[in-house]
């Protein structure tokens, strides 16, 4: 039977965690919930909120009535004035990091900094975090360049690895900018992920990441262990894995996102362990 090692922490984080038991308990006082958006970027969990009565709404002009889950990646101002306009119960579970960001870059703007997200552009977390410091917000891009006397704020998406992070700040630093203010908004959880992830797949002979698709910190756990295991496989659950392809293995880790239930954790290292056969090392 192969050896199957999961990366700690694993389960949800207290961000996604929270998001959750707010929107259960939503269904218990309001007739309709909605979340805008998918409320987690996992598929399992999303099935099983449908299946409670949780419907997801990709625009507010499509909820008529009830309560609206605003998800722990939070969401631009003008939503939420959207929804007060259509007279809707608003539950925000924006995680408190991801809140903390777009304060830090709010205050930034407030103080005449030009703010620059280290972070994915199209993420709704990025796009919350913009318009949080609108009109003095834009996303980090190599190329761009501001007046050497602008006063230039950094923030960065929750979920990013830190030395995208590094890369960016030496990046601005190399250009001469006179004042860089940086502020390490990188979630402690994502980042305490990934160190585990990156020791996890320096011991085994291949790594199973488990998540989203869609979930930028599930994908970001993917490209940051490919370094240090040979093989390295993103999946979203259970029903992805051939346990023919896993025999021969003597040592499989395990490394999940931050929006994957422990419970299909579990089921991925029961049907490895089920694979059996071993490799020669
Ligand atoms: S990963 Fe971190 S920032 Fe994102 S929801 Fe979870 S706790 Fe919050």
């Amino acid at each position: 039977m192969p050896r199957i090692l999961i990366a700690r922490p694993t389960g949800f984080c207290f961000g996604v965690e929270r998001a959750l038991r707010l929107a259960r308990n939503a269904l218990r006082k309001y007739p309709r919930v909605w979340t805008y958006g998918e409320l987690v970027h996992n598929p399992d969990v999303l099935r099983e909120l449908q299946n409670e009565g949780i419907r997801i709404a990709a625009r507010i002009s499509a909820v008529r009535d009830g309560a609206i889950i605003i998800r722990a990646h939070g969401c631009p101002p003008e939503v939420l004035t959207q929804c007060r306009a259509r007279g809707l119960e608003i539950i925000d579970a924006t995680c408190p990091y991801v809140r903390r960001v777009q304060q830090v870059a709010r205050r930034l703007a407030a103080e005449g900094y030009q703010v620059v997200v280290v972070g994915e552009r199209n993420h709704p977390e990025v796009r919350a975090i913009l318009a949080a410091a609108a009109p003095r917000a834009l996303v980090y891009s190599p190329a761009r360049r501001f007046r050497k006397t602008e006063k230039i704020g950094v923030v960065a998406q929750t979920t990013i690895g830190r030395d995208r992070l590094k890369a960016a700040v030496a990046n601005l630093l190399d250009f001469g900018y006179t004042e860089i203010r940086v502020f390490n908004t990188i979630c402690a959880e994502v980042t305490a992920r990934q160190a585990a992830a990156v020791r996890l797949a320096k011991r085994v002979e291949a790594v199973i990441v488990v998540g989203g698709r869609n979930s930028a910190n599930t994908t970001r756990l993917a490209e940051i262990i490919q370094p240090h295991c040979r093989r390295v496989v993103h999946i979203t659950g259970p029903a992805e894995i051939d346990p023919a392809e896993w025999q021969g293995f003597c040592r499989i880790g395990i490394a999940a996102g931050a929006s994957t239930p422990a419970k299909v954790v579990a089921e991925v290292a029961r049907i490895l362990r089920m694979s059996g056969g071993r490799k020669d090392e």
